[in-house]
């Protein structure tokens, strides 16, 4: 940067001093009254920030480049700093620019990243923002995830690259830490970085020792061991962890107390759901326009409280697998469903409530004002009739939180005692402390407001005492306060009266009486806001103290706020609880789609059914014209077992749900231009993960496969999808598998378990209307000219169409396709392998799937962990995927 320092002025070189320490950063430097920015932190700031760029004489035959902002909205720019991905480290002065000779010590007290900032009009109050550490070592990932302004710290491991890349779209953390090894880990993260934007940096390996992050991991959560923790086995997980912890320390410089516990979890606590799946079925935005309205989170979110909005958008992402966990949460939802006032009450309780979660990070931070804390105490304010209601619920989850509610009412009474009900912002104008809480700020304010009466009244006083009449106290800058009294009374004058000075036509006077008022008086001000702030810093660090407590009652407060809300959506939009099996039936009769019947106000949805199971109902072929409601239904099946597995009822008349443990989603053809694929590739590497990831238990549903090739390409992988999905020795999952290819029909009766479903429609003269309604076979019409024409197609455009149909009929496709269906019959598998209708590259991708995916479930077998006869499970499972095969 700068390539000799000799020459620099003293300010310079402490600037540059700083700087050496805080490379990665732009660093601000406070001078007066102005954040200053130097050399290359200049000109990135000033192109940034779009702030004027000037020059410093440094010392330098150049200038140095300097651009600057005023330290009072410096809020706005670190934000969009920092919404740039870059850091943010800030200088200050350490000491009063006054009292100092010579140059003002200055040193960092915070860097601002984009996982870390605190600034609460840079976050969005119904979304973590997440910082992620990573490792990769071993073979194995170990990640730490931490949200600061929360405090929530979790921590988990897994084996595949694709595990991760689920994990960071579920956490969708705004920076990234890692060890350099994970950029030979086979992990795309500059693809992943093109759909959710956040910052990575690499840490260097010096931070990945094991003892120091052990050490630094028990000191910050007050336990001996790994195993107090519950992460005794997650060794990598304790270096993510560390790291973690270690980095927080550096840039926020403070002792993070609100972080108080770190929750181990495993991927398998719940449905795990990859990104195309948590896209496709739009969970917390839509696939295109991103935002929130049209997504399920839309729909499910009547939340009253950031808290409760940001743990709803959780369970959303993460629906739950165990039976037990998923009856509990139903059980809150129907308690509240059923009580229409205690439900309308909790509503009205947690309005008013503040973001507390939030809040407690701020005042940990020291950065919390006079007016959060009394935002802070309003919120308090309803913790009691929040507890009373809870009381008489009956459901366990309700009964538990009952039990550990804390309704903190030595901080509400701490903070009514202590801080003025309308305080101001800042914390340098007084005005904070309610008077009656301590009794020198009483004194002080009486002697600041009342000096002046004060005075009056002892000069009242002594004029009585002496006799004088025309005795006054007078006020000079110089001398302070006098008694004045005329040269033709002194005579009168006391002795305990002490001369000060001598005037031509009188004499000054003190008294001890008169002093004791004066050193009152003069200096009551400034005393007084002193006090005060040392009074809040007291009353916030014994807030900070209960921080435990605070967020204990801040998650109670969410858990509520969620069930509250989810109970409201499903009174208002007529939802009913869901039975929960683990028999593998899913039967809805009269379900709809959440977000669409919301959409269209409730009124004209079409109710269907759907009856799946893990037997003769496994698959269905859905047939029908292109808008008559294939995706819709498809996408309804997946919500309504995704939102059962939430704990949340449902839309329909009646539901049984059987817990799923993955949904895996392919709808819609969808270029993913910013990782440079193209439709038809994006597809296969959709349908590629799910044949390699669905288990007997998983719902799959599949749009549309094989439709950006050629006819006969696209048939037979459809054809092939299905066979290998619907085959019970492989995989049997439970399959919805719309299609256009009306020839995969023939295949009810041929391959077992699949089923023949169709759109209705109706024919009305030359058009169509759609009846939405799904019913057994298959569809034998495309209408594609009739749908055209509703698009509104030019007329002669149609016409040349249904000439051109009649000329060209796919009679011949379906004959190829019956040909095929009726062999495939007679002789499974080897002749839709070999048939010269199909092309035979193609299908080879499934074959080298399969052979890749014996490979890695070798490497994969814990032998150390499994009994003669598992191994020999494991062995017969791959010879029969083998033999499939041929
Ligand atoms: P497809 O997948 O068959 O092309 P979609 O599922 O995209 O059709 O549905 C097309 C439109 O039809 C949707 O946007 C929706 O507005 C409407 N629709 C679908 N199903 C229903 C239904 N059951 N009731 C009312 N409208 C529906």
């Amino acid at each position: 940067m700068v390539s000799s320092s000799a020459n620099l002025s003293p300010m310079m070189q402490q600037y540059l001093k700083t700087k050496e320490q805080y490379t990665d950063c732009i660093l601000f430097y406070r001078l007066g009254d102005f954040y200053e920015m130097f050399f290359e932190d200049a000109q990135t700031a000033s192109k940034v920030l779009d702030i004027a760029l000037t020059g410093k004489d440094c010392g330098l035959p150049q200038r140095a480049p300097m651009c600057g902002i005023p330290f009072h909205s410096a809020d706005g720019y670190i934000n969009k700093l920092v919404a740039s991905g870059y850091k943010v480290a800030i200088a200050e002065q350490l000491m009063d620019p006054k009292l100092v000779k010579g140059i003002v010590p200055r040193d960092v007290i915070r860097v601002v990243t984009p996982g870390t900032n605190m600034n609460t009009q840079a976050l969005d109050e119904t979304k973590n923002n997440y910082i992620m550490s990573i490792v990769y070592m071993d073979n194995a990932f170990g990640i730490g995830v931490c949200d600061v302004s929360t405090g929530e710290f979790v921590t988990t491991q897994m084996q595949s690259n694709s595990e991760l890349a689920d994990q960071i779209y579920q956490f969708a953390p705004a920076e990234i830490i890692c060890n350099e090894a994970l950029s030979i880990s086979e992990i795309n993260l500059e693809e992943i970085k093109n759909r959710i934007h956040f910052s990575i940096s690499s840490m260097p390996a010096s931070f990945y020792d094991d003892a120091f992050c052990k050490r630094i991991l028990m000191e910050h959560f007050h336990v001996a061991s790994m195993q107090a923790l519950g992460m005794e086995d997650y060794e990598n997980g304790i270096l993510a962890c560390g790291v973690l912890l270690q980095y927080l320390f550096d840039t926020q410089k403070t002792t993070l107390q609100h972080i108080s516990s770190l929750k181990v979890y495993t991927t398998g606590m719940y449905m795990l759901l990859d990104t195309a799946t948590r896209r496709n079925l739009e969970l917390t935005e839509t696939l295109r326009e991103k935002q929130k309205r049209g997504s399920l989170l839309w729909v499910l979110d009547q939340t009253k409280t950031a808290m409760g909005a940001r743990l709803l958008r959780q369970y959303i992402e993460l629906p739950l697998l165990d039976k037990k966990q998923i009856e509990a949460r139903l059980d809150a939802v129907e308690e509240l469903v059923e009580d229409f006032i205690d439900r309308e009450e909790f509503r009205e309780y947690l309005a008013p409530v503040y973001d507390i979660e939030r809040l407690i990070g701020r005042i940990s931070y020291q950065s919390a004002n006079p007016r959060d804390l009394i935002a802070f105490k309003n919120s308090l304010e309803m913790l009691p009739h929040i507890k009373q209601l809870l009381s008489h619920k009956q459901c366990s989850l309700f009964a538990d939180t009952y039990k550990h509610f804390d309704t903190l009412e030595d901080l509400y009474d701490l903070i009514s005692r202590a801080i003025c009900e309308d305080p101001p912002l800042s914390l340098k104008d007084g005005g904070i402390i309610q008077n009656g809480y301590d009794p020198e700020v009483d004194h002080l304010r009486n002697a600041k407001s009342q000096g002046d009466q004060w005075i009056t009244n002892l000069e009242l006083q002594e004029r009585e005492n002496t006799g004088i009449k025309t005795l006054k106290i007078k006020f000079n800058k110089v001398f302070g306060y006098a008694f004045e009294v005329t040269n033709a009374n002194l005579n009168n004058v006391p002795d305990y009266f002490v001369r000060k000075q001598t005037l031509t036509n009188g004499e000054r006077y003190t008294t001890t009486k008169l002093k004791e008022l004066e050193n009152e008086v003069l200096g009551a001000g400034e005393k007084l806001i002193a006090k005060e702030y040392e009074l809040f810093c007291e009353i916030r660090n014994t807030i900070a103290s209960e921080v435990k407590r605070i967020q204990a009652t801040a998650h109670d407060l969410a858990i509520i706020d969620v069930f509250t809300s989810l109970a409201h959506v499903a009174q208002k939009a007529n939802y009913v609880r869901p039975k929960i099996n683990e028999k593998g039936i899913i039967d809805v009769k009269g379900g709809r789609h959440p977000v669409v019947e919301k959409m269209i106000h409730y009124q004209s949805f079409v109710e269907n059914d759907v009856f799946l199971d893990n037997k003769a109902n496994r698959t269905s072929i859905i047939t029908g014209p292109n808008m008559a409601g294939k995706s819709t239904y498809m996408r309804q099946v997946a919500l309504l077992t995704l939102m059962a597995q939430i704990g949340s009822f449902v839309p329909a008349q009646s539901a049984q749900i059987s817990i799923c443990d993955r949904i895996f989603t392919r709808v819609g053809a969808s270029d993913d231009l910013s990782s440079g694929q193209s439709t038809f590739m994006v597809e296969m590497n959709e349908v590629s993960n799910i044949l390699r990831n669905a288990t007997k238990d998983s719902l799959i549903v599949l749009d549309e496969i094989g439709r950006g090739t050629s006819t006969f390409d696209g048939m037979s992988i459809a054809w092939a999808v299905l066979e290998y999905i619907t085959d019970q020795k492989i995989l049997g999952a439970k399959t919805l598998f719309a299609t256009h290819y009306h020839e995969l029909t023939e295949l009810e009766g041929i391959l077992n378990g699949v089923n023949n479903y169709c759109i209705a429609v109706k024919e009305q003269g030359d058009d169509i209307v759609f009846l939405r309604k799904i019913v057994r076979g298959g569809a034998d019409k495309s209408y594609g000219i009739q749908v055209a024409k509703l698009a509104g197609i030019p007329e002669p455009v149609i016409k040349r169409a249904k000439e051109l149909v009649t000329q060209l009929t796919d009679t011949d496709i379906a004959n190829h396709a019956k040909e095929i269906a009726i062999k495939s019959n007679e002789k499974p598998k080897k002749h839709i392998n070999k048939p010269d209708e199909v092309d035979i590259n193609q299908l080879t991708l499934f074959d080298t799937v399969q052979e890749n995916d014996i490979i890695t479930e070798i490497t994969q077998l814990d032998l150390d962990n499994m009994t003669p006869m598992d191994a020999f499970h494991a062995l017969c499972k791959m010879q029969s995927k083998l033999k499939n095969r041929i």
